[in-house]
């Protein structure tokens, strides 16, 4: 990030206590460069992975409008997707809008997005948030586990991490080192080439899964978005509980792509202390 280079400069000819005042003054900015991890409120998950930035931003943006794109248009023409006016979207994009100006922290890149928020009548129980703020609901997971405003918060918040985060982006980065070798390529082809090589060769955003930290992450960092909007982050817990129930009939679709599990609530639990100031004192500013 721009800036951090300037006091390193200026360490250079102090000596003694002055020096190790710098020191500490060059710690704080390093701590601030280094994105929201350190010395903040809230969770403690470090940086994006540096797995992702082996293939573009942009380019997975792109493929990720692509998809969405087709999406509604599909669902359009089997008129499932939801109108403006109908109840739900409505209240989708009220929690949406609450919560999309908190992501502007965790990645600078969501301030550029074009945000959606669509709900699409499916009986599945499924909600996702593409790349560049690509957001949808299914009728499945409103309507099925009867979800209360915090509890979208929660999946919203979970959803959108994975977008801010770049879990697709790190997969993708991580599929390009491991199958051919980052460097090679990166020589070959320049990273612009492996993006567009990756994204070509049919990179289907919508069922992606992520690894165990990812969603660890994608949780936490949920709860903490939600929190700072003014939502229960209890409710994490309550939607988790409510997911597991509803897999002892018909399997919810969420849960193909967010194994549940009681260490992924356990983690959530023990969390909770770092989130519940930030909720309470949204709450009190209204
Ligand atoms: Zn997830």
């Amino acid at each position: 990030m721009a800036g951090t280079p300037a006091p390193q400069q200026q360490l250079e000819p102090r000596r003694g206590a002055r020096h190790w005042l710098a020191a500490g003054a060059l710690a704080c900015v390093a701590a601030v460069a280094t994105g929201p991890a350190v010395s903040r409120e809230g969770v403690d998950v470090g940086g994006n992975s540096s797995f992702s930035k082996l293939v573009p931003a942009a380019d997975v943006e792109k493929a990720s409008t692509q998809q969405y794109a087709d999406l509604l248009k599909k669902a359009a023409e089997q008129r499932a997707l939801a109108p403006a006016d109908h109840p739900q979207v409505v209240r989708l994009r009220a929690i949406a809008q609450r919560i999309v100006p908190l992501t502007y922290d965790w990645n600078p890149r969501a301030r550029e997005w074009k945000w959606e928020v669509n709900l699409i009548g499916s009986k599945q129980i499924n909600a996702f948030c593409m790349p560049g703020g690509k957001i949808a609901f299914y009728t499945g997971i409103l309507d099925q586990l009867k979800l209360t405003d915090d509890e979208v918060a929660m999946v919203m918040g979970h959803e959108i991490a994975h977008a801010l985060r770049e879990h697709a982006r790190e997969r993708m980065g991580k599929n390009a080192a491991t199958s051919i070798g980052a460097n090679l390529l990166g020589q070959l082809l320049g990273a612009g080439a492996i993006g567009q090589q990756l994204i070509g060769g049919g990179a289907q955003l919508l069922t992606l899964s992520f690894s165990r930290e990812n969603e660890t992450d994608a949780d936490l960092v949920g709860m903490e978005l939600g929190a700072r909007a003014g939502y229960d982050p209890r409710a994490g817990i309550t939607l988790w509980k409510k997911m597991a129930a509803a897999n002892k009939g018909a399997p919810p679709q969420w849960l193909s792509t967010h194994p549940s599990g009681t260490t992924r609530i356990a983690q959530m639990e023990r969390n909770l202390p770092l989130v519940m100031p930030l909720y309470e004192r949204s709450k009190k500013a209204g």
